[in-house]
């Protein structure tokens, strides 16, 4: 038995004995069940790209205050989107962006999610205080496997295979000082530079077993970590991520380490941070929807509590920004919160 089905099974006997639902996960849902060769990582249950704009659509024509922009094409000439929240040009903005790479798609499901949230009732004060944008699924052609370089190897099924790349077979989060891609000149021409942005949340997917304090974690996060970043964006971005620390962790079952990334800025973290001076924060949640390595994919069974961690996370800094607490979050946290390690297989 491998350490991952081992540890499925094991998964599986908890929710047995607690006779868990998935409305409240009696287990840390960091630790939930992934993928040991066993499970079908079925692509059918996500939003193709047709109903990810449709949806778009949808929330636009209900909700006076969302206003949807094209703001480019990718490769294959699909339409890129921006949904924006402008209630007054002088509030403080943010920017939540999704879906760099393809094959990590919960991010846009939370997106969508936390789009249909801001047109209720209770979401009517956070938007006189802050003003947002979301760009989702900024790689449709990766996430629709619609590319020019082979599919073989991918795990997934369900008619659908998601890919990190683009079309052109290019990493766009390497893309963001040179800019060649048309997925990337679309956000850096019609969103980076046409509104003034204050803070930047670029939400990713990474593997299922990095783990910190030896429990798996349901996401890891990281600033800005090029020298050339201004200290007061910086500062920001710890605050950034402050709150979505404590949002997170103070579920009980999410579960957060420091990201380790690198200090490339063709990577947005970096080079957004320091062209436009953007607080910017990484969101790795666990678990892609497609790779071609086995401890990379995630079973659906935790789509609910990382589509939860995302909707949390945009709703918590949103409100942050909105109501001003943001300047006040207690950073020191990033001072211990231990770096993130790839638990040791068997
Ligand atoms: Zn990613």
């Amino acid at each position: 038995m491998t350490s991952s089905r081992k540890f499925a099974a094991l998964s599986l006997a908890v929710l047995l004995t607690t006779g868990a639902t998935a409305a409240a996960p009696a287990f840390a849902v960091g630790e939930g069940p992934n993928y040991g060769g066993h499970e079908t990582i079925n692509t059918s249950i996500l939003r193709s790209y047709d109903e990810v704009v449709a949806e778009l659509k949808n929330q636009d024509a209900r909700q006076p205050a969302l206003e949807l922009e094209v703001i480019g094409q990718s490769v294959k000439g699909r339409d890129l989107y921006v949904a924006k929240y402008i209630s007054n040009p002088d509030n403080p903005t943010i920017l939540y962006l999704t879906q760099q790479h393809g094959n990590e798609q919960l991010t846009t499901e939370g997106a969508l999610e936390f789009i249909k949230h801001l047109g209720t009732g209770k979401s009517r004060g956070v938007l006189e205080g802050v003003n947002i944008l979301v760009v989702p699924m900024l790689n449709p052609d990766g996430a629709m496997g619609d590319v020019n370089f082979p599919l073989d190897g991918y795990i997934a099924d369900g008619g659908r295979t998601l890919t990190r790349a683009n079309a052109n077979g290019v990493d766009l989060n390497r893309d963001h000082v040179n800019k060649l891609q048309p997925e990337t000149q679309a956000l850096h021409n019609n969103v980076m530079r046409a509104y003034d942005i204050d803070y930047m949340i670029d939400l990713h997917h990474q593997g299922t077993q990095s783990e910190r304090d030896g429990r798996l974690v349901s996401g890891s996060i990281l600033y800005p970590t090029t020298a050339n970043v201004a200290p007061a964006v910086l500062e920001g971005s710890k605050r950034l991520g402050s709150v979505v620390f404590d949002a997170v962790d103070s579920t009980g079952w999410g579960h957060l380490g420091r990201y380790v990334g690198g200090t490339a800025e063709t990577i947005s973290r970096n080079g957004i941070a320091v062209e436009y001076g953007i607080s910017t924060l990484l969101f790795e949640m666990r678990g892609m929807s497609d790779n071609t390595a086995e401890s990379a994919v995630l079973g659906q069974k935790s789509n609910g509590y990382l589509i939860r961690q995302t909707v949390l996370t945009l709703d918590a800094t949103a409100r942050a920004i909105a109501d001003g607490s943001i300047n006040s979050a207690d950073t020191s946290f990033w001072d211990t919160l231990a770096e993130q390690t790839t638990r040791p297989t068997e």
